[in-house]
């Protein structure tokens, strides 16, 4: 069920579009990032820690998008963080986001919704006693956006970017402009790949140091079609997208679309 990606961090997906919550392994107990959607899982989650006796000792959701803050009772009580920007973000768009959640995740209470602590900005690592793990804020995809990298096992925890199975979503609702946000990241992603051996997407299948880089191109060439108007050639959304994702199609269009009426 999970699956071991270094000696100290494990991944369990989820069946809702490949989401990965990701485990790191601290001294005293596990870093606990983005768990996962429906009830089933989260408890079976809960389960499989408690068997290896890994309490989690901190939570972190990496922005404030609806699947990214369940959280079930059988996880514990533990500290859960996001930037501080992602956080006031969570808390202006709470019901919005309850909304969305009731709608996909199943079998979830969502008493525990959203409750995340603000870091103060500027914060560089997460507060625990575990293995370093950096904080990469930026602000494409949505507001107080933070990867983390898990400085000595090499891993980068992307949230959702570099998907191989997803396009990159821009924040077309935020107050920032939304294409060179994107791409400033992708930029940031760049200046430190060289210290990623694995790249853990929110959404889709782990990846190499090269993985990670072809994802970074990939999704330059994909935020540069839509900045120039111009179809890209991207497999993600071309005739041969994989079978269940064929809303993804339609989700390129509003964001040509709203792109357009930004005057972008
Ligand atoms: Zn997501």
């Amino acid at each position: 069920m999970l699956t071991q990606i270094t000696e100290n961090i494990l991944v369990l997906q989820s069946e809702w579009i490949q989401r990965n919550a990701v485990i790191v392994r601290g001294r005293t107990g596990v870093l606990l990032v983005d768990p996962g959607i429906h009830g089933y899982e989260l408890v079976a989650l809960a389960d499989e820690l408690i068997e290896h006796g890994d309490a989690v000792t901190v939570g972190f959701s990496t922005h404030p998008h609806w699947d990214h803050l369940l959280w079930h009772a059988r996880l514990g009580s533990a500290t859960r963080y996001g930037t501080a920007r992602c956080a006031a973000t969570v808390q202006a768009r709470l019901e919005v986001g309850r909304d969305m959640a009731k709608q996909t995740a199943q079998d979830v209470s969502l008493d525990l919704f959203g409750a995340i602590t603000a870091l103060p900005p500027g914060t560089e690592y997460i507060p625990w006693d575990g293995p370093r793990v950096r904080i990469v804020e930026h602000q494409a995809h949505a507001p107080g956006h933070a990867a983390l990298l898990i400085e000595n096992d090499r891993v980068l925890v992307a949230g959702d970017m570099l998907s191989d199975v997803l396009i990159p979503m821009l924040d077309l609702r935020g107050q920032g402009n939304p294409v060179q946000d994107y791409l400033d990241a992708l930029r940031r992603f760049e200046d430190i790949a060289s210290e990623a051996d694995i790249v853990i997407p929110g959404h889709g299948s782990v990846g190499s140091g090269d993985e990670l880089r072809r994802r970074i191109v990939q999704d330059r060439a994909y935020v540069r079609a839509l900045q120039e108007g111009h179809d890209p050639v991207d497999a993600r959304v071309g005739p041969d997208a994989t079978f269940g994702r064929d809303w993804l199609p339609g989700v390129h269009a509003r964001q040509v679309r709203m792109l357009s009426e930004l005057g972008n």
